[in-house]
This record gives C-alpha cells, structure tokens and sequence, in this order.
C-alpha cells in the first residue's frame, strides 16, 4: 500500500534541508570532547586549512556564524559610520544589518530578475564618492556577475566583499567564486551547502586582514612574549572544535553534494518549466556553476503564495519564501528612506518567490513527487 508508485501516500515530510551525519562524524566529536579542548583548538586550524584549500586562498578564520563572519570582515575591511556599502536589496537581512551595526550606511540596489543576483548597471547608478564597499551576493548559490561587477568597480577601486554564505562548492569560470573579492565569507548554518549547527568563516589572500580578523574574533588577544595584549576592541565570535570536526568530516564529500543539488535541480526545472503560474530557476550560463543552496522558484502574479505554500504543506511537502526585500523591513525604511516597492525587482521577487526542497537526501521519485504536487497546488491556488 505504501509503494513509492503511489507518491500520495509518501508518509514522510520532504523538508526544506536535511543534513545526515555518520558515524565517523560521532567518533570525531567524541575524540573532540576527550581531548579537553572545545574551542580554538587543533580542530577549527584543521577546518580553516581544509577550506582554504578547498576555496584555493591563502587564509581562513572561522567564526561563530556567517553573519558575524560579515560583522568581522566589515571590522576588518575599515567600513566606519558615514561609509556607503552597496549590497543587493533582495537578499538575507544580515548582509545589510552588519552594515547598520557598523553605523554606516547600506545603499540597497536592485538585482536581476533572472538570477537574482545584483544588477550591474544599477549598481553603477548607485555609487558616489562615499562608497567604501560592494558586498555581492551569491544567492541561493548562484554567483553574482562578478566580470560585470569587476568592470565597474575596478577602474574606481572599490573593494568586493563576497557573501558567499550559500556559494561554498560553487564555480565561476572554474574556480570558487569566493576569490573574487578582496575576502568572501561562508555560513554553515543548518539551510546551507556544508553544516556545523550554526557556524561561519571568511576567506581571503591579504595576510594582514587575516591575522587582524582572528585577533578580532577573540577580543582582540594577541600574545606577546608572555603578556596578554588586546590592543584593539573585538568580539567573541569564536568557532568550537566540536562543531569544526563536522565541518572537516563534510568538506571531502563538498563536490559530490554539490553534483547532486545541481542534477536534481535540473530534474525539477525540467518538470517545473512546462507549467503555467510558476517560473523555475534561471539554467546557469556557460562555466557558471551553481550549488542550488534553495531552489527557488518564481509564482505569477495570479498564484496566492501564502495558499500555494499551505497547500504543498497539506502534501507533507516543505517550503518557504525566497527571501527579503530589505528596503521594505522597518529597519532598513528609516535609515534608507524607503518605501514598500522602491527597489521594484527585489520587492516583486520577495511577494513571490517560493524556496522547495532541494537536498541530496531527495531522490528522483521525491523530485517528481514535488513537480506533481506543485503542478496540483497552482490549479487550486490560482
Ligand atoms: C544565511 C545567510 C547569511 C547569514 O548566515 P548565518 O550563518 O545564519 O549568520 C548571510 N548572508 C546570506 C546571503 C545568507 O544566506
């Protein structure tokens, strides 16, 4: 009676994320806790090295999450109150809180309503004299336009900040997109491509920015000879060695995952494209390698979203809302100036886009059991 044939029986919820971990992650943990050495220890260095390699940087600092990975970078890349930081309007609101906790002052600018991804030409309107830096978005694992981005940046010299929270095991013409900025920063938060609960790490080649960020993250300790020295305010904002080792246990199978996402992803969107009311995900251009972190999706304008949502739940299937448009929260409206509606892509893409579950514990039939029930919730939502 429970045949996989017969998708509406399925008992099981397909979730948004779902990360499983083996025995060897256990037994790494485990030898973590006997060890006595539960943070800053041999296990987050480990961690820092396996990124960095795996990005192909020279320096790695972790952290507590990606949005204190953001917070620090901002710190160390010397943005102070009056700077303007351009960021993308639609994306996850730490990008722009670290901007107003820096008392400086985020300039939102529409993205692409294709990939989502910030919009060259209205990022070129954007700056002025003050612009001290471009935090570009990954989003959902799809990397920004950084050649275009370079071009207007470039000839100014205005540093690239990459949010690469949802981009780890992403490529752009063959290498990690997280070396095109001046540093990127990843989170490992349980939504993104490799997990440790909650965790982050930034990314860069310039050494004195690396030493002052591990200093930073730990209140800005520094040993010199046998004195303690914190000669600069910082933060906690360290990573555990117990949360390190699951990290380190992932990160060889990075590629792998990253595979998977891609070709279910294509499964869907194949599945998706042909129906009336939604619009699947942009197909990557050419040495554009996406991680899929959400497949997001876009309803028309016709398709009640909040129903639409209720009704793929009613078939134990999770999903969510893209993400945000910043210049609509209130903490941004004030500072910015803004009304609902001012950066008119991102404010349509956050009225309708939908995030469906996308994973490598989904299996083919799960894909098309998803595909069949969106098609059944866009005829009794529309
Ligand atoms: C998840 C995310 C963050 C924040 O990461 P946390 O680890 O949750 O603090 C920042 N930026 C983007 C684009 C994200 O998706």
């Amino acid at each position: 009676m429970t045949s996989r044939s017969a998708p509406q029986t399925t008992p099981k919820v397909l979730r948004l994320a779902d990360h499983r971990f083996g025995p060897d992650v256990l037994a790494g943990v485990e030898e973590v806790l006997a060890s006595g050495q539960l943070t800053l220890g041999p296990r987050v260095a480990e961690f820092e090295h396996a990124v960095a390699a795996h990005v192909g940087v020279a320096h790695a600092v972790a952290v507590s999450s990606g949005t204190a990975a953001l917070h620090l970078a901002l710190v160390g890349l010397g943005i102070a109150p009056g700077d303007e930081v351009v960021l993308p309007d639609f994306t996850h609101p730490a990008t722009g809180n670290v901007v107003l906790h820096r008392g400086a002052r985020p300039v939102l600018v529409d993205v692409d309503p294709g990939t989502y991804n910030l919009d060259a030409g209205a990022l070129e309107r954007a700056l002025t004299p003050r612009t001290r830096l471009v935090i570009a978005v990954d989003l959902f694992g799809l990397p920004a336009d950084y050649p275009a981005l370079e071009k207007v940046l470039g000839p100014r010299g205005i540093p690239i900040l990459c949010d690469a929270a949802c981009s780890l095991g992403a490529e752009l013409s063959g290498e990690s997109p997280a070396r095109r900025g001046e540093a990127a920063i990843f989170s490992f938060h349980p939504r993104k491509i490799l997990t440790t609960g909650e965790g982050g790490m930034i990314v860069t080649d310039n050494p004195g920015l690396a030493t002052r960020l591990a200093r930073l993250r730990n209140h800005g300790f520094e040993r010199r000879g046998e004195q303690a020295v914190f000669h600069e305010l910082g933060f906690n904002y360290r990573m555990s060695d117990v949360l390190a080792v699951l990290g380190s246990a992932q990160l060889p199978r990075l590629t792998e995952i990253v595979d998977r996402r891609n070709y279910l992803a294509r499964l869907l969107s194949a599945r998706l494209e042909p129906l009336e009311g939604i619009r699947a995900p942009a197909t990557p251009a050419e040495g554009v390698r996406p991680t899929f972190q959400a497949y997001v999706a876009v309803l028309d304008e016709e398709v009640d979203r909040g129903r639409f949502i209720a009704a793929l739940a009613d078939k134990s299937i999770e999903s969510t809302i893209g993400t945000y448009a910043l210049h609509a929260q209130p903490s941004f409206r004030e500072v910015c100036g803004t009304e609902p509606g001012d950066v008119p892509v991102s404010w349509m893409l956050a009225q309708r886009s939908v995030a469906l579950p996308l994973h490598p514990s989904l299996s083919e039939t799960d894909i098309l059991w998803i595909a069949e029930s969106v098609s059944s919730a866009l005829e009794e939502t529309t």
